[in-house]
């Protein structure tokens, strides 16, 4: 059970396997105003926001997705399957550091999700929009020991950062990203910084014991440090499931397990982040549509946005050991060359 819940992790951003597994459609932009929810609707900026003069955007929104980041390359890039996992999924904490100030440089901006599934995107004058997002925000059982963080919390300074060996470090997605829309506040409209994508089999942002009253609360309290300075919460599904393979009576399963999970500390979550990027059939996407998913994300390597069943479905594009492998799909973005850590095999 365990290696499999590993597995099925690590074969998570398989953007490659999202190729074989959601054969890349001719997918048409829509520019229609999707049927969101009212309540979906982001706040019109943050509080603490700075004030940046934004301008709308007609034109596609390009959306990348990183796993929990590599901070001990040694532990992690080992010569065995794991590391090899890591590899090929995830990025360092140096590389994604580059990655950001490459972002900032080449003029891309960080936008709300909720405003692109909405068609309402605005970035300040001559810049693009990014949706920046994280998958599997979890801390999973298997990173154990393999250097990366084991949690996210907020510190005495009400910031977030994430653990490490039993210290807080700023080298993970969520401070980095902080400390860079800090330094340059254009790399931001309305305070946008990205969406987290969270399973529950595992609890949430490296809490894994959910019935601990302690953890239940420094969990309400990092959701709502999240939610104030503009992170967006989204659901992987419970179990990391694959949504093209599983029964209609699985999926419904799962579906309710993550809500009765997510009761109490996530407040609403209406994006749902395919895992694998494995595209449910109809039947399966009216249901979590039901449920109360009416944004839905899988994988493509260019943007996309339309809607179907009263669903916004999006695509985003992986950034990891594999896209490294492909530099002119990210060079609009950045430089594979420039970014790559010395200590990635
Ligand atoms: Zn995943």
């Amino acid at each position: 059970m365990k290696l499999a819940r590993m597995l099925a992790a690590l074969t998570v951003g398989t953007a490659m396997a999202g190729c074989t597994l959601t054969p890349a459609r001719d997918v048409s932009v829509s520019t229609a105003r999707s049927p969101l929810p009212r309540s979906a609707a982001p706040a019109a900026s943050t509080p603490t926001a700075p004030r940046v003069r934004l301008v709308a955007w007609h034109g596609p929104v390009e959306q990348l997705f990183v796993h929990p980041l590599v901070l001990r390359p040694r532990l992690a890039f080992t010569t065995d399957s794991l590391g090899q996992g890591f590899a090929d999924y995830f990025i360092t904490a140096r590389e994604f550091g580059r990655i950001l100030d490459q972002l900032w440089r080449n003029g891309w901006t960080l936008v709300d999700p909720r405003r692109v599934a909405a068609g309402d995107v605005r970035v300040p004058p001559g810049r693009k929009p990014l949706v920046l997002q994280e998958d599997d925000v979890n801390y999973y059982a298997y990173f154990n020991g393999r250097g990366l963080a084991s949690r996210l919390v907020v510190a005495p300074d009400g910031t977030v950062k994430a653990e490490y060996d039993g210290r807080l470090t700023d080298e993970d997605v969520v401070p980095m990203t902080d400390a860079e829309v800090a330094l340059h506040p254009e790399f931001s409209a309305d305070g946008a910084k990205g969406l987290l994508a969270v399973t529950a089999y595992e609890g949430f942002f490296g809490e894994h014991n959910l019935k601990d009253p302690a953890a239940r609360q420094r969990l309400q309290t990092l959701v709502r440090a999240l939610e104030s300075t503009g992170w967006v919460i989204a659901s992987h599904t419970y179990g990391h499931i694959n949504l093209s393979a599983d029964s209609l009576s699985v999926i419904a399963r799962d579906t309710a397990r993550w809500k009765a999970a997510a009761a109490g500390l996530l407040g609403p979550v209406n994006i749902l982040v395919y895992p694998f990027g494995a595209r449910p059939d109809a039947a399966a996407r009216k249901l979590l549509r039901d449920a109360g998913f009416t944004v839905q994300y899988d994988i493509d390597v260019r943007p996309a946005r339309w809607t179907e069943d009263g669903v916004v479905m999006m695509s985003r594009r992986h950034v990891d050991g594999y896209a490294f492998a492909n530099p002119t799909a990210m060079a609009s973005f950045f430089s594979v060359k420039a970014v790559r850590d010395p200590l990635r095999p």
